[in-house]
């Protein structure tokens, strides 16, 4: 068997791998990057771009298609869909903090292709397409994965290996870490369309939290479509979220009208999927670190999946550079990347979206008066609202996991 060498193996180049690889590279590690996919999936998730992850992306000289392409929201609301209370968060309020002090709106596919063609340009970077990690061991001087392309298997002896391959990773089956957590019961439906949803609600920002003990919704501009994403009733096959009947229902409930086939209305993506709150047993095994969902899932409520992934990302890098450049100890920089990066996972990320999607399903049914008063406070409190708008924007976090030593 063919045996070819590299500093750093990345496994996935998804918007996670992507940055971790670009970041080495562009540090001079040599870095060989696998994905099975020719090209970067182009389904649909995430779509928020919090500023610090602008701030690392544009760092890295990777904001191409966010700045041409996205959409530039430095509104967020939270609204109750049956009282129509709105509450208005403008991150303007933090511009002394951030050269971005607002969300862009842009698909996740467009940034992650933009981010590997950058790592492309990088002399010290390989990316592999059309091949996939079928195994992972480890010794003391380094990891070997078995690679699987079109014709055969390869070996690949790295000095550390970066798992980011997504939700299912192979490297964390293969080492049989435990993956706890739990999945919501209900599934989630995304509906898109081009059109004008602003018209149903009074001064729609174009990042829109919307609870409801019935139908929540969570609704979101991206270039040239509104995302429209709501709970499936209990009950309804797959058949049934994704036909005509359900998605007509959806929009008449918008708008206020019915919509019918006299009165279409033409999605681009009816999606079904379901969401986890989990975080890995490990973060770091020997010489192989697990970054973004291959080590924690959580639910879209607040945009954190994809963020807190890149910011993993990058800290794995940084790690990684101090032992490979800097003859940093590399038993303790992967141990603190676990510590810094676990411990945000499961103390913000994990807590603020369960938080996020019980308030979402729940919390204004039952407490929503309390809820009410405690937004309005916020809202006529400036030093409250500012330390709210910088938690959830992620700095807070970031702050708070480099203080982790
Ligand atoms: C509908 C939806 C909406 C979302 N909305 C948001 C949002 O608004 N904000 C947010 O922050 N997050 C959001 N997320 C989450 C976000 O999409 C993920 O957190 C993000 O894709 C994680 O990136 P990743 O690179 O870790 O994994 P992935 O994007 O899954 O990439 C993993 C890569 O690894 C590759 N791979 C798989 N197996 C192997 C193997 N054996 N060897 C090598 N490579 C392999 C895959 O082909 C893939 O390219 C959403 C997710 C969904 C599903």
């Amino acid at each position: 068997m063919i045996t070819h060498e590299t500093e750093v193996l990345v496994a996935g180049l998804g918007p996670v791998g992507a940055t971790a690889a670009l970041s080495l590279a562009r540090q001079g590690i040599a870095v060989t990057a696998i994905e099975p996919l020719a090209n970067s999936a182009t389904d649909l998730r995430a779509s928020t771009y919090h500023a610090p992850t602008l701030e690392i992306l544009d760092d890295l000289g990777a904001t191409e298609a966010l700045f041409s392409h996205g959409l530039k929201a430095p509104i967020y609301q939270y609204r109750d869909r049956q009282t129509g209370e709105v509450f208005s968060f403008d991150m303007t309020e933090i511009a002394d903090h951030t050269r971005f002090p607002y969300r862009i709106q842009c698909e996740q596919h467009r940034v992650t292709a933009n981010i590997v063609s950058q790592l492309q340009l990088q002399p010290s970077a390989t990316v592999l397409p059309g091949q996939r990690v079928l195994f992972v061991e480890q010794d003391a001087q380094g990891v070997t994965a078995y690679v699987e392309n079109a014709n055969t298997v390869e070996r690949w002896r790295a000095r550390y290996l970066v798992a980011a391959d997504g939700a299912s990773s192979v490297v964390r089956k293969v080492l049989g870490l435990q993956f706890p957590g739990f999945t919501y019961d209900e599934k989630f439906v995304c509906l898109t369309t081009e059109y004008p949803i602003e018209e149903a609600f009074e001064n729609l920002s174009l990042v829109n939290y919307i609870s409801d003990p019935k139908e929540w919704m969570v609704v979101l501009k991206v270039p040239g479509l509104w995302r429209i994403l709501v709970p499936a009733p209990v009950g309804l096959s797959d058949e049934q979220l994704v036909s005509e009947e359900y998605k007509n229902g959806v929009f008449s409930r918008i708008l206020g009208r019915p919509v019918d086939q006299d009165h279409d209305i033409i999605t681009k993506h009816r999606t079904i999927y379901r969401a986890h709150q989990r975080v890995c047993e490990r973060f770091a095994v020997g010489r192989i670190m697990l970054v973004g969902d291959s080590a924690h899932l959580n639910s879209p409520m607040g945009g954190f999946g994809m963020n807190s992934g890149i910011h993993d990302a990058v800290n794995a890098s940084e790690k990684l550079v101090k032992v490979l450049r800097h003859g940093a100890d590399s038993e303790q920089q992967l141990a603190l990347y676990e510590r810094q990066r676990q411990t945000i996972t499961r103390n913000f990320v994990q807590a603020q979206t369960i938080e996020n999607t019980r308030l979402m399903r729940d919390g204004w049914a039952n407490a929503r008066a309390e809820r009410s008063e405690a937004l309005t406070k916020l809202m006529n409190d400036r030093e409250a609202r500012r330390a709210y708008l910088l938690k959830q924007s992620m700095f807070t976090s970031l702050e708070q996991a480099a203080a982790i030593t």
